[in-house]
């Protein structure tokens, strides 16, 4: 290993040194001075005040299973196999029932669950549900305090509830 030699600092090179410190202690206050007068606050004061996400943001997931067919090709789609699904062939004798976009509903659907805390919002699920009512929506206050209240079933009455809070 070689030594290091410290150069004796001349006349010219102390007053320098002096010249540097002084404006990037300038340049560093004007920093701090533009941030704490010059620039709004960026941080909301959640949850009084409650940020609104873009339209097409993927959060929490929707299905409104009213015009669900049981297609299961949001299950077939999700690579990480969150979404459980369940239905029965309706009976021949049943109403003949259609979803909104004309679709026909020949299963009754009997369990819609996904487990929102396996969920990665990758969109694939909603991206081939022919009837488009798998949707993400904007919410993205659905924490809970353990993982397994983090499975969401669209046929309880409290997630149906939850719909009308978000869905326009
Ligand atoms: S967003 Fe992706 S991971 Fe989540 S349920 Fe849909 S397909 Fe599965
Ligand atoms: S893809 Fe759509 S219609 Fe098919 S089971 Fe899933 S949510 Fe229902």
């Amino acid at each position: 290993m070689s030594a290091v030699t410290e150069q004796p600092l001349t006349f010219k090179g102390y007053f320098r040194n002096i010249k540097e410190a002084i404006v990037s202690t300038v340049k560093g206050m004007a920093i701090t001075i533009k941030y704490v007068y010059g620039v709004k606050p960026v941080t909301v004061e959640y949850p009084e005040v409650k940020e609104v996400l873009p339209e097409n943001s993927r959060s929490r997931l929707y299905n409104d299973v009213e015009n669900c067919i049981s297609c299961m090709q949001c299950a077939t789609a999700c690579p990480v196999d969150c979404i459980y699904i369940a239905a029965v062939k309706r009976d021949k004798d049943a109403p003949k029932l259609k979803t909104t976009s004309g679709n026909p509903i020949r299963l009754d659907l009997t369990q819609y669950t996904i487990d929102t805390a396996l969920c990665c919002y990758c969109g694939l699920c909603t991206t081939v549900c022919p009837t488009e009512c798998l949707t993400h929506t904007t919410d993205y206050e659905f924490s809970q305090f353990t993982l397994d209240e983090m499975k969401y079933d669209y046929l309880a009455e409290d997630v149906r509830a939850w719909r009308t809070r978000i869905v326009k």
